[in-house]
């Protein structure tokens, strides 16, 4: 558990896939982003809090698979971007876009668009931290299916993730979360080098 500026911050891998599930805690207010498996540990993190919101960095099967136990417990309201929905059916409560800022307590979240893994990835800042999804990982982007989501996911991480400062904190779906400025260098020299044509899939930055 970490204190992250505004929010209290709760990473919790769960599941087969270690998909890793966020809780941010704000006074009496919380937000579950990502409830991935073993409803009974996130609802274990949230207890005694009022649950304002479930959010979803995107709609991926393996960060879903508490959303039904999640949503039926808390009864709080689901939100997702709405390129997403239609390819992995789940409907939402309200819709994300890009540049919405949701409160919770005395602190605020900014939704940053970040189409590539998926058409509708999102990712959620706040103070000097962000919860990136499968957008970004330490040692590359995240999955892409095709050469064409790869350039789209790179150009998110060009236009919108790597504009942000060096200190930034990122938490990915999966995995240890690292700073932008960490990786800044890698993902440079990656974007500087030629790329053979048809890459895609789990590209990394070396
Ligand atoms: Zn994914
Ligand atoms: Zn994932």
């Amino acid at each position: 558990m970490t204190d992250e500026g505004p929010f209290q911050l709760i990473p919790l891998p769960l599941g087969q896939w270690s998909t890793n599930c966020y809780v941010l805690i704000s006074g009496e207010e919380s937000i579950i982003v990502d409830p991935a498996a073993e409803p009974q540990r996130i609802l274990a993190a949230v207890e005694g809090t009022m649950v304002k919101a479930i959010l979803l960095t995107h709609g991926h099967p393996d960060h879903v698979q508490a959303l039904d136990a999640v949503r039926q417990a808390t009864a709080a309201p689901l939100g997702l971007h709405p390129a997403d929905p239609a390819e992995f059916g789940i409907g939402g409560d309200f819709d994300l876009h890009d540049g919405d800022v949701l409160t919770l307590g005395d602190g605020e979240l900014t939704v940053v668009h970040t189409p590539g893994h998926t058409p509708g990835s999102v990712c959620f800042r706040f103070g000097r931290c962000a919860i990136v999804g499968d957008t970004l990982f330490s040692g590359g982007p995240g999955h892409s299916d095709t050469p064409e989501a790869l350039a789209q996911i790179l150009a998110s991480l060009r236009d919108k993730v790597f504009a942000w400062p060096d200190d930034i904190v990122f938490y990915p779906g999966h995995g240890e979360g690292s700073t932008i400025g960490a990786v800044r260098p890698a993902f440079e020299a990656f974007m500087a080098r030629p790329r053979p044509p048809g890459l895609c899939g789990d590209v990394e930055w070396v």
